[in-house]
């Protein structure tokens, strides 16, 4: 994956941007093939009526219930439509449109303190400009994590910044080792400790690191057994503390990595982790595998948490940057090819 400014028009950033942008409009739009296959698909043929019936309306909530919206969204989503009184399906689609956006517009944080790689070329974080930026990163184990710091690591470091992960997540050996295997195969730093170890001395360690190494940013792993273990929610605010210590500021950015594919379950999650850290930002893993990528609606509006990244497939460049008006404009684009 490439970082990049998405706040840079095409002009500004050059042409390479512009490709990297196309790039990345390119693989959401491929990851959200299952999604427009089975939900969003059914939006054609909605839409092409020509003429806003009662039908077309409960048309529209179903397919956005469906594909995981949630109802909070839908309904402000479809009420705001209405209230325009679109004359027809074409007009409807346009204001459906911009009423999807805005939702994910929403949520939104401001970003990008610290300009990553080629200046204004790249960012994806919210990062401070006093290095190292430390990027806490939590969420349930099987949701992608690991694979997401990686990927995040490798991104950042092909952006020319200095990367250094650390290895928390000291409840199981395998999480390190992980990490490690990770860090060999794509060439960034992992600081670990042995199984066992305290998780919070692990971050502390890293950003000590860090600082003697001028690493731009430390990712930190974090244990993700059962949300609703009390033990893991004490462990998570207690690492959380000590970077604020190690830092002098919080974490500058808390990213929660969800799996697109647990649908409603995720927003559970969510607001589980959130009990023990101050949450700023979600990564959607998955959002390949799913037919219901219409969580980011409902992630947006019920958790008012920005989407930063999402994860588009196994590899290790399987990674895009959000982009509210990219992702809704691959939802309605129609359905996907069979096998795509
Ligand atoms: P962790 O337990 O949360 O650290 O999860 P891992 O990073 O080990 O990932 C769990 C599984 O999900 C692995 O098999 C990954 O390859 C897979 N995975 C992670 N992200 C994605 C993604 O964006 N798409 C797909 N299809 N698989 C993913």
């Amino acid at each position: 994956m490439k970082l990049f400014d998405r706040n840079n028009s095409d002009a500004d950033a050059g042409e390479s941007a512009g490709e990297e942008r196309r790039a990345v409009e390119v693989a959401t739009e491929q990851a959200l093939s299952r999604t427009r296959r089975s939900w969003f698909g059914r939006l054609a043929s909605v839409l092409g009526a020509s003429d806003v019936t009662e039908e077309l309306w409960e048309s529209l909530e179903e397919v956005l219930i469906g594909a995981d919206a949630g109802i909070g969204a839908t309904t402000a989503v479809l009420d705001r439509v209405r209230a325009s009184k679109p004359a027809d399906a074409t007009a409807v689609r346009t204001r459906l449109r911009e009423e999807l956006v805005a939702v994910l517009r929403a949520a939104e944080r401001p970003r990008g303190r610290l300009w990553v790689g080629e200046a204004g070329n790249d960012v994806g974080l919210d990062v401070e400009p006093e290095p190292p930026s430390v990027v806490l990163v939590v969420g349930v184990n099987g949701s992608g994590k690991t694979t997401a710091i990686a990927r995040l690591a490798h991104a950042y470091r092909q952006a020319g910044t200095a990367v250094l992960c650390a290895a928390a997540d000291t409840y199981r050996a395998a999480a390190i080792e992980q990490l490690q295997g990770w860090g060999q195969r794509l060439d960034f730093e992992v600081v670990a400790h042995r199984q066992g170890a305290d998780s919070a001395a692990v971050a502390f360690d890293a950003i000590e690191a860090a600082r003697a190494r001028d690493a731009g940013v430390v990712f930190v792993d974090t244990a993700g057994r059962l949300h609703n273990r009390q033990n893991l929610m004490d462990e998570l605010s207690k690492v959380g503390r000590v970077i604020e210590r190690a830092l002098g500021r919080t974490p500058d950015e808390v990213l929660l990595v969800l799996d697109a594919t647990t649908g409603q379950n995720a927003l559970q999650q969510a607001r589980g982790f959130s009990e023990a850290v101050e949450v700023s930002a979600v990564m959607l893993t998955k959002l390949d595998g799913t037919a219901r990528g219409g969580i980011v609606f409902a992630i947006a509006a019920e958790l008012g948490l920005p989407v930063r990244f999402v994860g588009t497939g196994q590899g290790e460049d399987d990674l895009a940057p959000f982009d509210a008006g990219g992702f809704v404009d691959a939802l309605l684009s129609g359905p996907a090819p069979a096998g795509a």
